[in-house]
């Protein structure tokens, strides 16, 4: 209050000051670009003033730009607010300073100024996302749930096992603790613990996102208020959740998937992964659109956002034999892991029959048609990769998920959104973020291509402004070469 009187009298008595203060010199002018509207997908040729991280004017053409540190001429290119990644996993890897050699560059070099965690080590997450944000790490921002809030299984520090209400409740209570952002739930949870944990986390504030545990069908993850609802495809036939709920045969497909995993611990690894294929094919089979339709229309009506990591699902095993991997950066990814991933892709290729082949593309395909139909019938919509995975390379793989919500129907603005304003929609940020406009962060990609007219347009990345410093190409080839030379 004191001090709210102090800055009161200096403007009254020195408008000087104030006004001077206005005119400052600011950090960067980006001038006469073409501001893309991720609301309503106009386009309108715009200056753009950033001060101290923040969009401080958004200026007509002819209006007088302020000096600035930094100028850039906008003209012939396209300003968008930075793109977001919903779900990466930073802490996943074995690998020593993974995240801030390969991964944090690459997300940057990508124009992703944003990463939402889905899970991993609570200590070593929160520092990085602490780091990010102190601006002692430089890196996309970092929301993160900590451990897999899970069901039984072996002691890990990527998960907080719980098999009572009670283990979940005491579970919440510590992540919230600790501070994480959002509580993750994972395949594994029984009801008790995932009616509690989601009631825990409402009574303290923090949402609840993750998977559709196998012994829970997606209507009572709806109702329940989960925020997000991860993957579709039934690559693993446990995260397909989503596409359960859009089979004819839902509950009789879920009784085999929950038998699966009854008998899991005491079945032949074999015999259980033969019954895991025959229910995916079944599950393929029997996608209705009437059934996906309903479905779309009660995530809209809850406001319940899907991310289908469609990009993980196709990158986890070849579709077709030309499917090598030989058309991704593997300069990007660490040696050791690469010659694992190529030399398992090539060996998975040489024993396949054609038949293994053909279920995957057709998978696949059904999942794409899946996310079309639910996504007609209203279902919000997130980008989210699940890279670090196999060949799921960081930043570019974002790219990739962009392509693959184009090729199933959403319009290139849809696509943006999906990277963009959604994101801030869902960590209710709107109106901090997501769009180009005054007031805003000044998190931001400048593109080289209009991005409304063919959503590839989103990789031809000129600059990124993070968190109102400007990385232009130079800059974003510089973290391009150390990520190469740290994998090398
Ligand atoms: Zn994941």
């Amino acid at each position: 209050m004191r001090l709210f009187s102090v800055c009161t009298l200096i403007a009254v008595i020195s408008p000087g000051i104030v006004s001077s203060q206005r005119e400052a010199k600011a950090d960067l002018v980006i001038t006469n670009i073409a501001t893309v509207d991720t609301q309503g997908g106009a386009t309108e040729t715009r200056t753009v003033v950033i001060r101290g991280g923040t969009i401080d004017a958004v200026l007509a053409p002819g209006a007088a730009a302020p000096d600035a540190a930094t100028t850039i001429d906008g003209r012939g290119k396209f300003l968008i607010p930075g793109l977001w990644d919903m779900h990466v996993h930073l802490a996943t890897s074995p690998e020593p300073q993974f995240a801030e050699r390969i991964m944090l560059p690459l997300f940057l070099a990508h124009g992703v100024v944003g990463v939402r965690d889905m899970g991993g080590p609570l200590e070593r997450l929160l520092a990085l996302r602490d780091r990010v944000s102190k601006g002692t790490l430089d890196g996309p921002r970092i929301i993160t749930p900590g451990p897999f809030l899970d069901g039984a299984g072996d002691p890990d520090s990527m998960f907080m096992r719980a098999t009572t209400a009670d283990d979940a409740r005491a579970a919440v209570r510590e992540l919230s603790k600790a501070g994480v952002d959002f509580v993750k739930v994972q395949a594994n949870l029984a009801r008790d613990p995932y009616d509690a944990a989601i009631q825990e986390a409402r009574a303290r504030n923090l949402s609840v996102a993750g998977h559709v545990p196998v012994f829970l069908p997606v209507s009572h993850i709806v109702a329940s208020g989960q925020r997000t609802i991860e993957h579709i495809s039934p690559a693993l036939v446990g995260d397909a959740g989503l596409l359960f709920a859009c089979s004819r045969r839902e509950d009789e497909l879920r009784e085999e998937l929950m038998a699966i995993e009854r008998e899991r611990a005491k079945t032949p690894a074999d015999q259980i992964r033969a019954r895991e294929s025959r229910l995916r094919a079944e599950l393929v089979g029997s996608v209705d659109p009437e059934k996906a339709a309903a479905l779309g229309r009660s995530l809209k009506e809850h406001r319940t956002w899907m991310v289908p990591t469609l990009i993980w699902s196709n990158s986890f095993r070849p579709l077709q034999q030309a499917d090598t991997g030989a058309d991704l950066p593997l300069d990007f990814i660490p040696a050791t892991m690469r010659k694992r991933l190529v030399d398992n892709r090539a060996r998975y290729l040489k024993s396949a029959a054609p038949e293994a082949l053909t279920a995957g593309a057709d998978t696949a395909s059904v999942a794409s048609k899946a996310v079309g139909v639910l996504h007609a019938a209203g279902a919000p919509i997130l980008a989210g990769t699940d890279t670090y995975d196999g060949f799921v390379v960081p930043g570019f793989s974002l790219h990739q998920e962009l392509q693959l919500l184009a090729a199933a129907g959403l319009s290139p603005l849809e696509v943006l959104q999906a990277a963009t304003r959604n994101g801030a929609l869902l960590r209710n940020a709107i109106d901090r973020e997501g769009t180009v406009a005054r007031g805003k962060r000044a998190d931001l990609v400048i593109l080289d291509a209009d991005p409304l007219l063919d959503a590839r347009n989103l990789f031809r990345i000129h600059a990124v402004v993070l968190n109102g410093r400007p990385l232009n190409r130079t800059a974003l080839d510089g973290l391009l070469e150390s990520v190469r030379t740290a994998a090398r």
